[in-house]
């Protein structure tokens, strides 16, 4: 009897060391991660996500799990000895160096991922959850799948969504109009971010005004709306009932005109969509949008 090859996964660990520390604002900071096996980590592009496993201050990360059957292994562990495990952004990646940047938005160290950012040093060594190379089919986590023909694009976010909507704007084909809308905690925080021609890029900061979070966003998105040409009518949405979604990405689009990503924290971003759709009247299934973070709650 030929016992069967288990299956491969499409997410595999990853061991990680810190290779470079680079602050790039007051509030950004990149962290550049290689590993032995590397090779073997095949990011998407655009917003793919991948999963921070962290050391803990009392046992490293020395129970981490390693093995393709990684979930289970972190489910099967005492709840004490489970490293936090955190969700970012591939800002960059270079296969040829065998590396990846991850920008980490730093709020302080009340949660361990800002934590263990806002001390990160060459040398240091997280455990990553990425796309394998080795998976036969296509190992997905990202969300940006606009149609083909939507006539416009509308990228919005706050800090913790920069690193998707920077590598999303910087890998848009010639040709696609964009409306790109960033809430930044400070003015300092506006990143050098390169569109091309057809692509608006507008940076909302918080501070000096003491804007509320999501204030800024929220307006400017709304604007933008009411300024694009649309299909349906505003007031044609039905009302729904969403107040618990906090993550919905649709199929395909039905109103070509338009196509919104946003991403952020979750209770702005799942208002915005109420307000867009019903509203503005746009079509739900033409708005990806992502709750990245929940105030005033742990992450994973
Ligand atoms: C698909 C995806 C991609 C993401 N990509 C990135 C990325 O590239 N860079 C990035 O910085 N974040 C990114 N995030 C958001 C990140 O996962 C969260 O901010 C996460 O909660 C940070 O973990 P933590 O351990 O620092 O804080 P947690 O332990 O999760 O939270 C501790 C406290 O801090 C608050 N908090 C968490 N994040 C913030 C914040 N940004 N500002 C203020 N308060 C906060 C929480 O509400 C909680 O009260 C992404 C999230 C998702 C789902």
């Amino acid at each position: 009897m030929t016992l069967a090859a288990p299956p491969i996964p499409a997410y595999r660990p990853f061991a990680a060391e810190v290779t470079r520390v680079q602050r790039l604002t007051p509030s950004f900071l990149r962290v550049t991660l290689t590993g032995p096996a590397f090779g073997d980590l095949a990011p998407n592009g655009w917003d793919q996500r991948i999963k921070v496993l962290l050391p803990t201050a009392e046992r490293g990360l020395c129970d981490c799990p390693r093995g393709e059957d990684w979930y289970a292994e972190w489910r099967a562990l005492p709840v004490a000895h489970r490293n936090p495990m955190r969700t970012y952004t591939v800002r960059a990646a270079r296969p040829e160096l065998r590396e990846i940047d991850v920008d980490f938005v730093l709020h302080g160290a009340t949660g361990p991922a800002s934590a263990w950012a806002e001390s990160a040093a060459t040398g240091d060594e997280v455990v990553l959850i990425g796309p394998n190379a080795a998976f036969p089919g296509p190992t997905g986590g990202f969300e940006w799948r606009p149609p083909a023909d939507a006539a416009c694009l509308l990228i919005a976010g706050d800090e913790t969504a920069v690193p998707a909507v920077c590598a999303i704007v910087e890998a848009l084909p010639a040709g696609r109009p964009a409306r790109v809308l960033l809430e930044v905690p400070e003015a300092g925080d506006v990143l050098p971010l390169v569109a091309r021609d057809g692509v608006e890029v507008t940076w909302l900061p918080r501070r000096p005004a003491a804007a509320a979070r999501g204030a800024l966003l929220t307006a400017a998105v709304v604007a933008a709306v009411r300024d694009l040409p649309r299909r349906s009518a505003p007031g044609e949405a039905p009302p729904e009932d969403d107040a618990d979604v906090l993550w919905d990405v649709p199929a395909e689009s039905s109103d070509a005109s338009l196509y919104a990503w946003l991403a952020g924290e979750a209770g702005v971003v799942t208002a915005l969509r109420r307000r867009l759709v019903r509203e503005l009247g746009l079509d739900r299934g033409s708005i990806a949008f992502m709750g990245y973070w929940r105030e005033g709650r742990s992450g994973d």
